[in-house]
């Protein structure tokens, strides 16, 4: 990390444990009264405190953001998650609106941004489509122009948040005589429009993610991100930009340090197996922070290793969650299964282990799965062949 990168994670710091125990409590308290079904990254009070902080989306391009870079990025993801916050208020909606800043009309911006800073619209990715999960440029959700408008006919599948938020940021094929990535845009779907129809999926978890439906969907052309047809480009940057941040390695050290500090003292109550897994667990979360710290680095240096090393962050974070969750719930012997978000335990750590046991099942298949990091590992680190 440069100078200026450490400077800024004290800043950050600083500015996140202003947050008292009092308003982090109301926070969780608002998390567990709305549920799985409910929870969205931006819940108000969340929202409320990182914003009076200035610390809501600040990677985005000025005046709405300080076009902060993926390192720090990074950097105010870890104190969040470190300080009790989920990662999420840095991630999911966030992307959309940079890419909305980057791309849309100075119209589209001035109508979205602000209600965005605000914490009053929220935006879900609609990527995925059945039968276009890793292989995506198979998707067939289709917008006929008509007009100032385009129809939209398809669906899409496993959209976190759709339920939640006001506009989906989809990618649809605009051209119907073209295949794979070429011929296809971003549109800013609201979903309220009419013949949107949103049905719940339930994952591991208590996690509800969302089947989208649309039915001759009008959209107005001007909700058009960037030029007709050219929308894998604007897709390629939100899929970096997700890479560059930790999938369960900064969750799991905050767990590890919550062990800890009950074992503080104590270390005669563990096995000597259960110290040694302790220390071959922080060694390997470290690897973990430094192999995002450097896909990170090689991103802001816009080098061509960068998506290798995003890939590899990933892949090693998310498999090693699980690995760590699973060993952290044999050690509790007192966790508790909850079954819903929201019943009040007496062990929290236990409880939370038991959360992040099945909350990392989905860890190695949302955001590109461990096969597909492997196979970029291959391809552009490594520079093997595609396979036949
Ligand atoms: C909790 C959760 C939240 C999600 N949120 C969103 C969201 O908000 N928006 C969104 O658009 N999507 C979202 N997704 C979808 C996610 O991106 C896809 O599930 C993922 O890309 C895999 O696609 P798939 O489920 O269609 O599986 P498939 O692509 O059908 O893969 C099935 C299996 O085949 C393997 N496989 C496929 N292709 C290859 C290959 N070329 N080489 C080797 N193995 C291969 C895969 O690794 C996997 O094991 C979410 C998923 C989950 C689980």
């Amino acid at each position: 990390m440069t100078d200026g990168e450490r400077a800024y994670r004290r800043k950050v710091r600083d500015l996140v444990q202003e947050v008292s125990g009092e308003q982090m409590r109301e926070y969780w308290a608002e998390q567990q009264a709305v549920g799985g079904d409910r929870i969205f990254p931006w819940a108000p009070s969340a929202h409320k405190l990182l914003a009076e902080r200035g610390l809501v989306g600040i990677d985005w391009p000025a005046p709405w953001g300080r076009g902060a870079t993926s390192s720090e990025n990074y950097i105010l993801s870890e104190e969040l998650v470190g300080s009790g916050f989920p990662s999420s208020p840095v991630t999911s909606s966030h992307a959309n609106v940079r890419a909305i800043i980057r791309n849309g009309t100075p119209e589209v911006v001035e109508e979205h941004v602000p209600k965005a800073l605000s914490g009053d619209r929220r935006y879900a990715d609609g990527l995925s489509e059945p039968e276009a999960g890793s292989d995506l440029f198979a998707l067939r959700t289709t917008a006929v122009r008509d007009g100032d408008e385009y129809v939209v006919t398809g669906s899409k599948l496993w959209t976190s948040y759709a339920h939640e938020a006001e506009y989906v940021s989809a990618l649809v094929r605009t051209d119907p005589e073209s295949t794979r990535h070429r011929g296809l845009s971003m549109l800013l779907i609201p979903l309220d429009a009419a013949g949107v129809d949103i049905q719940p999926v339930w994952v591991i978890g208590g996690w509800r993610v969302n089947q989208c439906f649309f039915d001759a969907v009008r959209v107005p052309v001007s909700n058009r991100l960037g030029p007709e047809n050219e929308g894998a480009a604007i897709l390629s940057a939100g899929l970096a930009d997700e890479r560059s941040l930790s999938f369960g390695g900064t969750d799991s050290r905050l767990l590890l340090a919550r062990l800890l500090h009950r074992f503080a003292g104590a270390a005669d109550d563990l096995d000597d197996s259960d110290l040694e897994a302790i220390g071959r667990f922080a060694t390997r979360l470290e690897v973990e922070r430094m192999l995002n710290i450097s896909a990170n680095a090689k991103g802001a240096r816009g080098a061509e290793s960068a998506a290798a090393a995003g890939s590899m962050g990933k892949l090693y974070g998310s498999e090693l969650a699980q690995e760590f969750a699973q060993w952290l719930n044999e050690l509790l012997p007192e966790s508790i299964y909850r079954t819903e978000w929201g019943v009040s335990v007496d062990d929290q750590l236990a409880a939370d282990a038991e959360w992040f046991v099945r909350g990392t099942v989905t860890m190695t298949i949302a955001g590109g799965t461990s096969e597909i990091q492997r196979n970029t590992i291959a391809q552009r680190g490594l520079g093997l062949p595609r396979g036949a």
